[in-house]
C-alpha cells in the first residue's frame, strides 16, 4: 500500500486544530456534551474513520490490542482474519456496542473535524451516519418490500414528518430508487418473508441505506448464498463504495478476492498485514495464520 504506517501521525498534522467543538444533546435532551476532540493528532488527510490505538479486553483476555487502522473515505475495505481474530469485536468498538479499554475511534468529516466515537451509546453513532448490517437479516417478514424501507426511512424522519402529504412523493422516490440500488424493483410488492435469502440480504441492505449512511459495515454479506446471489452482491458493495465508504467482513477468500482493494488482515486482536490482496496473499506471515490452514 502507497500509504505511510497509520501508526505515526504525521508531524506537520501534530500541531492542528482540533477544530471547532461539538455540541450534541445527550439522551434527556437537556444537557450539552462538547465532544470535542483533545488535541491528540488528527487523522490522515483522506481519512473517514480513525480508529486510533485500541485495546479490548474481556476478563483479561485480550480481544484487540494497540489496533491502529484508518479508512479512508469512499474506501471498499476488506477484513480477513481466522475465528477469534477480533473482527466482530472492532465492529462492536467502532458502534458502539463494547467500550475499548483503549484507544479512541474518530469519525472525521470534511472539513477534517474529528467526533469521538467512543464515548457515545451506540444510537448515536448510528445517527452520525455508521450503519452496520448483522449477520442474520432482520426484515419484517409480513410486510412488502417497499414498505420494510419505508418502515425504515420513517424511523430516520420520525412520526412528525410523515404526517405531511407533500414528503410522499419525494420519499417514493427516494424508495424506488433504493429498491433499484439493491435490485429488488420487480420485488416491490412482494412479502418480505417470500423473498429468497439472498434477496433479504439485499433488502436489509436497502433498510440501511433508506438511513443514509456515510459508513457500511457489513458482516458477512455473502453467508448462505447462492453463487449467482454472491457475484451480485459483489457488484452491489462495489457500487455503493466511492458513495459510501464500505468495510466488508468476510471468510470466503474467492469473494474477497472479487472485490478487495485493500485488505487488513487481524490475527489475534492485532493488524497481521495490510495491502492490496496481492500483496496479503503473499504474505508469508498470512498465508501460515490463515490462508494456509
Ligand atoms: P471474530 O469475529 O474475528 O471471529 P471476535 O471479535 O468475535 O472474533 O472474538 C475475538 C475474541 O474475543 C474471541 O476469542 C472471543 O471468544 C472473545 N470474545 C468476544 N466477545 C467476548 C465477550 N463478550 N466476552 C468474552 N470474550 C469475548
Ligand atoms: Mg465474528
Amino acid at each position: 500500500m502507497a500509504m505511510s504506517n497509520p501508526i505515526q501521525t504525521p508531524p506537520e498534522e501534530l500541531s492542528g486544530s482540533p477544530g471547532e467543538p461539538t455540541h450534541e444533546l445527550d439522551e434527556s435532551g437537556l444537557a450539552l456534551r462538547d465532544t470535542r476532540v483533545p488535541a491528540v493528532g488528527m487523522a490522515r488527510p483522506r481519512a473517514h474513520l480513525w480508529i486510533d490505538n485500541i485495546s479490548v479486553a474481556f476478563d483479561g483476555f485480550k480481544a484487540l490490542t494497540d489496533l491502529t487502522l484508518t479508512l479512508d473515505k469512499g474506501e471498499l475495505r476488506c477484513i480477513i482474519g481466522p475465528n477469534g481474530a477480533g473482527k466482530t469485536t472492532l465492529m462492536d468498538v467502532i458502534t458502539g456496542k463494547t467500550r475499548p479499554n483503549q484507544g479512541a475511534v474518530y469519525l472525521v468529516r470534511e472539513d477534517r473535524e474529528q467526533t469521538l466515537l467512543t464515548t457515545m451509546a451506540e444510537h448515536e453513532v448510528a445517527q452520525l451516519g455508521i450503519g452496520r448490517k448483522f449477520q442474520r437479516p432482520t426484515v419484517f417478514q409480513g410486510h412488502s418490500v417497499f414498505e420494510n424501507i419505508e418502515l425504515s426511512l420513517a424511523s430516520k424522519r420520525g412520526v412528525f414528518h410523515s404526517l405531511f402529504s407533500l414528503l410522499r412523493a419525494e420519499q417514493r422516490d427516494k424508495i424506488d430508487e433504493i429498491l433499484g440500488i439493491v435490485g429488488l424493483s420487480q420485488r416491490r410488492e412482494m412479502r418480505a418473508g417470500l423473498l429468497s435469502h439472498g434477496e433479504k440480504q439485499w433488502l436489509e441492505i436497502g433498510m440501511l441505506l433508506a438511513l443514509d449512511p456515510s459508513i457500511l459495515l457489513v458482516d458477512e454479506p455473502i453467508a448462505g448464498m447462492t453463487h449467482q446471489e454472491t457475484e451480485k452482491t459483489a457488484e452491489l458493495l462495489q457500487g455503493l463504495a466511492g458513495k459510501h465508504t464500505v468495510v466488508v467482513v468476510e471468510h470466503d477468500m474467492d469473494f474477497i478476492r472479487s472485490i478487495a482493494k485493500t485488505v487488513t488482515v487481524l490475527h489475534q486482536g492485532r493488524v497481521l498485514a495490510e495491502g492490496s490482496m496481492d500483496k496479503v496473499q503473499n504474505d508469508p506471515k498470512v498465508i501460515e495464520v490463515y490462508l494456509g490452514e
